[in-house]
Order: structure tokens, then sequence, then C-alpha cells
């Protein structure tokens, strides 16, 4: 997909700080970090934001959140953590291709803002 941030991430044409990859899925540093650990983990195939998923996509989205869990593992996240996706304008996405943010490292508030 061209001029999208993430498939340029994927690409390797804009540099990230991969923590995780694999065939399917890629996670990385979140440039402007909510929490003290705080990852994007990203669909390698373009989906622009939830509405978008299909029913051949329920696998990579099993994969994505089990990812997540052994993320939050490896991040020594035994207390708890966040994971988080903005879908549209009221939901606060700001790049158009499914991401969803592991937030962790703080305790969160409820109802978020
Ligand atoms: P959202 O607002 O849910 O669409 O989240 C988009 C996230 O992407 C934000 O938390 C940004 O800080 C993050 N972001 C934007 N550009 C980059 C980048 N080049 N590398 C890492 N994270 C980024
Ligand atoms: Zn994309």
């Amino acid at each position: 997909m061209e001029d999208c941030l993430f498939c340029k991430i994927v690409a390797n044409e804009i540099p990230t700080k991969k923590i995780y990859e694999d065939d399917k899925v890629l996670a990385f540093g979140d440039i402007n970090p909510q929490a003290p650990v705080h990852i994007l983990i990203i669909p390698k195939k373009h989906i622009a934001g939830l509405d978008d998923v299909r029913e051949e996509d329920c696998a990579l989205l099993g994969h994505i959140q089990l990812v997540a869990s052994k993320l939050a593992e490896d991040n020594k996240l035994f207390d708890g953590y966040r994971l988080v996706n903005n879908c549209g304008i009221d939901g606060g996405q700001t790049v158009i291709h499914l991401h969803y943010h592991l937030l962790g490292g703080r305790t969160f508030g409820w109802p978020p803002g």
C-alpha cells in the first residue's frame, strides 16, 4: 500500500525500534510512548482498521493477541497491561493501518479519555 506509514515500516523504508517480527506481524516501539512500555503490534498485510477485518483475518487477529501476551511476558508486565485498538475518528485512530497498542509499566485509569 503506497503512502501508508506502517506499510513503509514493514518494508524497512522507515526505521523503527523492532521488537518482534514473524511472517505475519511486526511489533515496534511507539515513537511517542504513553507508558514505560508502549509497543505497536501490526499485521504485515495492509488492513486499514478494525472495520476492514474480514472473516479470513480472524486467525491473524488471534495471532496478534497471542503475540501481545508473549511481549507482555517478555517485558515482565506481570501486574497487567492494556491492549488497545483505536478505530476511526471517534476512536482516535491517526494511522490508517490496523494496529494494537500494548501499554504497560504503570496503572491506567478507566474510563479512558
Ligand atoms: P493511533 O492514534 O491509534 O492511530 O496510533 C498511532 C500511533 O503511531 C501513535 O501512538 C504514534 O505515536 C505512533 N507512530 C506514528 N509514527 C510512528 C513511527 N514512525 N514509528 C513508531 N510509531 C509511530
Ligand atoms: Zn499499510
